[in-house]
């Protein structure tokens, strides 16, 4: 698999080199020469198997002349050995794709855990690698998780101080071992901006073997494409042919798969890209300027991101298949309607929290009447405990990867944005 720096076209590297720098030159991006397009007798087929031979075969698409099949399943076998996603009907026309059954309960689990299969499946020779990674939650669970306790591996995940759920923080900040936490004095877009400047050091990059694995990294976006043949393939044939997915939006690397996966032949109908009040992308989309402001909170905290990384992607890739991106549908949601929204989910009996209600919201607003709609549950509920039992007025039981960690002590450190901070503790930790 070739991939070119959205940056700098003339930058051209192979799967491995792209899993392992994350970024390119001057921050850019990494996007596939060749998007694989699957035919629709080829695609009846990859409909009926199971998730993981199906998985395999997606993702062989792309780096079939990297990683053999056999291996690469031997990969995606390790990475996705969680409780695969669950359809839950919510209305007739309307169901949710819970993605959140992994060890960190949030979809986030796909791409890390099979990034971190990749990086293993690269690193022939054994060197030590430094995961360098910024979460505005979710991420930086997943990413703990999925390379704890392996070998030559060190993990540093940095994220907004007091800007996560206590119990989102408590995943992974008591892991201990080879994840070390550092809390930023800012916000998430700080975060992420420490961390490009790291990308930026070449010496230091060479000297800590510096590896990313934000959504950026090209082996995590992969990795969600292939949830999206599984939605579709739970959705009953006849409605196949009007599928429209409202998907939460942060950095916008969910989106991107999915994209990723019409653009392979998967005939997803339409998208709609959600936000909260950081609504840089429904601005976008509704008059052409882009004009991100000051990231500001919300309760749907992993989608507080008000410069998001992904979307040149999205734009190339609307380019390369010369869609129109009048054809995104978008909408932001403030959080009194994100709460008004998961009261009414519980009416309907179902307990979400604040990202999913938000992409449930804009479905419903915006469902054409022969449409089937599915939104994406990408957190459990349980992870925003406190938030969601004071909206619905009902205790939410904590699963057991939570409740394992709810008494463990903290272990992060805490520093300002500042990079020569962070290059300090990169070099002496
Ligand atoms: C990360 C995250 C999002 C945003 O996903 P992106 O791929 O960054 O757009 C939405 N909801 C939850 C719960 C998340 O953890």
């Amino acid at each position: 698999m070739k991939l070119y720096n959205l940056k700098n076209h003339n930058e051209k590297v192979n799967f491995s080199t792209a899993v392992k720098l994350g970024l390119g030159q001057k921050q850019g991006l990494f996007f596939p020469v060749e998007l694989p397009v699957i035919n629709n007798i080829q695609l009846s087929e990859i409909l009926k198997m199971d998730f993981i031979t199906r998985s395999t075969e997606i993702l062989s698409r792309f780096i079939y002349n990297e990683i053999s099949k056999e291996e690469l399943y031997k990969n995606v076998k390790t990475a996705f050995s969680f409780k695969q996603p669950v359809k839950v009907k919510i209305t007739n026309n309307i169901h949710c794709f819970e993605l959140f059954h992994g060890p960190t309960l949030a979809f986030k689990d796909f791409g890390a855990r099979f990034m971190a299969q990749m990086i293993l499946s690269i690193n022939k020779n054994n060197e030590s690698v430094t995961i360098l990674t910024a979460t505005s939650g979710d991420t930086g669970a997943a990413v703990a998780h999925a390379f704890y306790k392996m070998k030559n591996v060190r993990v540093i995940i940095l994220y907004p101080k007091g800007k996560i759920s206590e119990l989102q923080e408590k995943l992974f900040c008591t892991l201990g071992k080879n994840i070390k936490t550092i809390s930023i004095n800012g916000s998430f877009d700080d975060c992420q901006n420490l961390v490009k400047e790291a990308f930026n050091d070449k010496k230091l990059k060479e000297s800590i073997g510096l590896n990313s694995a934000n959504s950026i990294n090209i082996s995590r976006l992969l990795a969600q494409i292939c949830y999206y043949f599984e939605a579709f393939s739970l959705i009953p044939k006849e409605k196949r042919n009007n599928l429209v997915i409202a998907v939460p939006c942060g950095n916008f690397g969910n989106l991107t798969a999915g994209l990723l996966a019409k653009s392979l032949g998967l005939p997803i109908k339409s998208f709609i890209a959600c936000t909260n009040d950081n609504d840089t992308v429904p601005r976008f989309l509704k008059d052409g300027q882009w004009n991100p402001k000051k990231t500001v909170s919300t309760i749907s905290n992993a989608m507080d991101i008000s410069q998001p990384n992904n979307w040149t992607r999205i734009e190339e890739l609307f380019n390369r298949k010369k869609w129109n991106l009048k054809e995104l549908r978008f909408g932001s949601v403030s959080d009194s309607v994100t709460k008004e929204t998961l009261k009414e989910l519980f009416q309907l009996g179902y307990v979400s929290e604040p990202h999913a209600a938000i992409a449930f919201r804009l479905l419903r607003n915006q469902l054409k009447k022969d449409e089937f709609g599915l939104f994406l549950g990408t957190a459990h509920p349980a992870k925003f405990k406190n938030t969601v039992e004071t909206i619905i007025k009902n205790k939410i039981l904590l699963p057991n990867e939570l409740n394992n960690r709810i008494n463990l002590p903290l272990l992060s450190y805490n520093i300002n944005p500042d990079f020569k901070k962070l290059k300090q503790f990169l070099i002496e930790k």
